[in-house]
């Protein structure tokens, strides 16, 4: 395990270093479930992002023995479960570092990300440059700070839970306490006074802060639910293996007694890990990042998945959710900000590099400025082949500098082209003379080895007749 995660630092650090002055389209921060989604959905998509997973590489999930309510598994432990989705991205094409993110700055464009490594060398940063990016830094939740609770001697997770949805059905007929005196603390107890044989509530307070009386009455009305005010949780006692009792602090009384339970579930609230984004993105007053449209928050191009805009729900499948619309959210946005930088960016002489057409006045403009043969490779981002294709494409450009003019035209931006030229598949090759005549139409890898075979032939002529690609 800890050779792997050597290894994956070493590779992040070479791919960072080069990254260092790289721009990247689409910047992941976080490493768990909604980071991960939002990168396979990415990968797939032909934007290859790169991912800053932070300390705990699969996030919060890892922390559960048994999910049971992942859709498609009977019951997985939640590492397991990380790191198929960890692979996965990576299979795809994501590429994830081991680092942390210390600072942001979404004031300007590009934005930037500066990080620090976990695993060899604590003390370098780096700062990276994101057209778009996805925050999915998850929430932590609020502990008691009492011995048996966590490290290496403590119950967290064998016995003291956060979640009742996620873990409530270990505790089938069983024993359980939960610790809060909110809202959240009543859900709980609706949940598991379901499955529980005994349902204790342990609140601080002799009363409720709750905003939801109903609930509160209907709650506190269950046979098998009891709650105990003005106590407090001193000590969580256990067998090595498993909670066996609370040792408690009655404050009204101060008095100490054990209260035998099976399970404790944890109400006390959570905190969003969105320090970092304070007087950059809104947030509501407990600090969750609050969303505009789906996952936008109040900056274009920047989106907030899982945990950390999520007061509500805090589940696996709520987060991935979120990850899956982030990513196709980010795509749509990084189409049109690419086209209004090209709209920026002057014409570029012939053949220099790949144009990149952004409008049908656009390719009347190029093909008219156009001397001997016009290339147009029609592809799509999430076109495989297409991608296969892209560097070659590119190095006939360098290589035909002025002789061939080159230029690209994107499916999902301009289909009226594909249109236009009557292009029914991907990647598909038109070859134009300098009037704007189509001279040849090739579909496919196979028949574009032709053309390059083709420029084989007329490598080291000066000047490049267009006819010369009729017959290939
Ligand atoms: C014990 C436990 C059991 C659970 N069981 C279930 C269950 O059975 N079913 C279910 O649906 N849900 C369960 N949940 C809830 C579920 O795990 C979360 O809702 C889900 O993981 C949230 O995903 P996320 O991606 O938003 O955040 P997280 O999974 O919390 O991921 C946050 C990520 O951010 C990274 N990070 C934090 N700070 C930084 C930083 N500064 N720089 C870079 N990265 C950073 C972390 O390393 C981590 O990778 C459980 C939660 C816990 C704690």
């Amino acid at each position: 395990m800890k050779t792997f995660f050597l290894v994956l630092a070493a590779l992040c650090s070479t791919f960072l270093h080069a990254a260092h002055e790289e721009e990247h389209p689409v910047v992941i921060l976080g490493g768990g479930v909604a980071a991960l989604t939002s990168a396979t959905y990415l990968a797939r998509g032909g934007i290859a992002p790169l991912v800053i997973s932070g300390p705990q590489m699969g996030g919060a999930i890892t922390q559960s023995h048994r999910v049971q309510n992942w859709p498609s598994e009977l019951e997985i432990s939640g590492w397991e479960l990380a790191e198929k989705m960890r692979m996965q991205a990576e299979q795809n094409g994501a590429v994830i570092c081991t680092e942390s993110v210390v600072s942001v700055d979404l004031s300007k464009r590009p934005f930037l990300i500066t990080t620090q490594g976990l695993l060899n060398g604590k003390e370098k940063t780096r700062t990276i440059k994101a057209q778009s990016v996805i925050i999915g830094l998850g929430a932590s939740p609020n502990m008691l700070g009492v011995p048996g609770e966590s490290g290496a001697e403590g119950y967290f997770s064998r016995g003291v839970y956060s979640c009742a949805v996620c873990d409530g059905a270990f505790y089938k007929d069983k024993v359980v306490a939960i610790v809060g005196g909110g809202d959240s603390a009543l859900l709980e107890a609706q949940y598991l006074s379901n499955l529980a044989r005994k349902v204790y509530i342990i609140v601080r307070k002799d009363t409720f802060k709750t905003v939801e009386k109903e609930r509160a009455k209907q709650v506190l009305s269950y046979p098998n639910v009891e709650v105990i005010y003005e106590t407090v949780v001193h000590e969580i006692r256990g067998d090595g293996e498993r909670v066996t009792d609370l040792l408690l602090h009655n404050m009204k009384t101060d008095s100490h007694y054990s209260l035998p339970v099976d399970a404790l579930f944890l109400a006390i609230g959570s905190k969003p890990n969105s320090t970092l984004f304070r007087n950059q993105l809104e947030m509501d007053e407990a600090g969750y990042i609050r969303l505009k449209k789906h996952q936008e928050t109040s900056i274009q191009g920047v989106y907030a998945v899982g945990d950390i805009a999520d007061p509500e729900f805090k589940q696996a499948i709520s987060a991935a959710g979120d990850g899956a619309k982030a990513a196709l959210q980010a795509q749509k946005f990084l189409t049109a900000y690419r086209s209004e930088i090209a709209q920026k960016t002057p014409v570029e002489p012939a053949g220099a590099a790949v144009i990149e057409i952004t409008s049908k006045e656009h390719l009347t403009r190029e093909i008219q400025s156009g001397v001997g043969a016009i290339f147009i490779d029609f592809y799509a981002d999430y076109c495989g082949p297409c991608r296969m294709f892209g560097p070659t494409y590119e190095s006939w450009a360098k290589e035909f500098n002025g002789r061939i003019k080159f230029l690209k035209v994107d499916a999902q931006k301009l289909p009226q082209l594909f249109d236009q030229y009557q292009v029914r598949g991907i990647p598909t090759m038109v070859i134009l003379d300098a009037q704007g005549n189509v001279i040849r139409k090739v579909t496919g890898l196979q028949e574009i080895a032709g053309v390059h075979r083709k420029l084989d032939e007329v490598r080291n002529l000066a000047s490049i007749d267009p006819e010369s690609f009729k017959r290939i």
